[in-house]
């Protein structure tokens, strides 16, 4: 058995062509683009990437959309002013502060900044007021990473009422939300984390198995039912030649990345999954395109409740 793949870049793409007309229509109305005002602190070279991923996305769809830089020796305080600038701002809808922090800004760093930022403008779904609203299944802004689960799952036809639903990772930004909303949804829904026992048994009685760990190709086939939908979240960096050349024949396109990159962008999800599952997301054009989408609508939703 050869598992369907899920692509999330067409799906993407069709959630940003449904966005554009209503951006336009909210354009014409309020005299003004939805803004969308994105902060990177530091120079982190993946964050640099998904920031500008950010940009241009908000971009293509229609919004206005700055993008703040400032310096990894930003203290604090000073992070905190220009988020309660944006706050302030009527021409910015949502705010989105990208994380990691720099680790000299403290241990609670992005906590404090997430309270900062004002519920309406929090595009990402973050502060507490969005994370209550969504354990009471209200909430309009929620979690970009796992709602674009919940959209490619229904675009794809894939049914959640009543099925056996495992997450594997209770973060806040994907694990937990991504339960409480296969559980809205009717699910039956059991989150593991490092401590599970008999990991791969919990995660075989999954109908849908997701795996937000951040462990390169952790979930092999023993953790999945035949037929099961297996949701790979996971973004790594695998540099492991011997395991890449054991997973991909000879020829194949993966390998070729990997002897120009010196590393492969991989999932949790071990490709010999494709084997047993019914419907599986690729690393990448997964998962990754949809928590952007999810971005974009959050924004539009964010400017028209204002
Ligand atoms: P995180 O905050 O590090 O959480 C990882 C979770 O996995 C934790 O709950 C941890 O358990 C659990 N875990 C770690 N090792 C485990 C093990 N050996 N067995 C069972 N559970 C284990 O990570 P995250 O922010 O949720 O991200 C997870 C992955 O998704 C990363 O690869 C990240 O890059 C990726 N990601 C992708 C997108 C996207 O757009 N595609 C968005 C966000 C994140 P404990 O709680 O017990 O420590």
């Amino acid at each position: 058995m050869s598992a369907r793949l899920l692509d999330g870049n067409a799906v993407a793409q069709q959630i940003r062509e449904e966005l554009r007309p209503a951006v336009a229509a909210f354009t014409a109305r309020a005299g003004r683009p939805p803004g969308l005002g994105l902060v990177l602190v530091g120079d982190d070279p993946a964050s640099q990437v998904y920031v500008r991923n950010k940009l241009r996305s908000g971009e293509d769809v229609g919004f206005h959309v700055d993008l703040h830089r400032l310096p990894a020796t930003t203290t604090l305080a000073e992070l905190r002013a220009l988020v309660a600038r944006l706050n302030g701002s009527a021409a910015h809808d949502g705010i989105l502060v990208q994380s990691p922090l720099p680790e000299a800004m403290g241990p609670d760093a992005e906590r404090v900044i997430f309270d900062d930022i004002a519920p309406g403008k929090d595009v990402d779904g973050f502060s507490p007021t969005n994370v209550g609203l969504l354990v009471q299944n209200r909430a309009t802004l929620q979690a970009c990473t796992p709602a674009g689960v919940m959209e490619l799952l229904d675009r794809a036809g894939i049914s959640v009422a009543g099925q056996r639903a495992v997450v594997i990772g209770r973060s806040d930004i994907v694990g937990k939300p991504m339960a409480m909303m296969l559980m809205h949804r009717h699910a039956t829904v059991t989150i593991c984390h490092s401590r599970t026992r008999d990991l791969a048994a919990v995660a075989a009685t999954a109908d849908i198995l997701v795996a937000a760990i951040g462990r390169p190709w952790m979930v092999t086939p023993a953790f999945v039912k035949p037929g099961a939908t297996v949701i790979d979240v996971g973004m790594n960096r695998l540099a492991d030649a011997a395991a890449i050349e054991a997973a991909y024949p000879e020829g194949s396109p993966r390998r070729a990345q990997f002897a120009k990159a010196g590393s492969l962008l991989v999932g949790d999800v071990h490709p010999a999954v494709a084997e047993v599952a019914g419907a599986l997301t690729p690393v990448p054009g997964g998962v990754g395109p949809l928590t952007i989408a999810m971005l974009m609508r959050n924004t539009l939703r964010a400017a028209e409740s204002r």
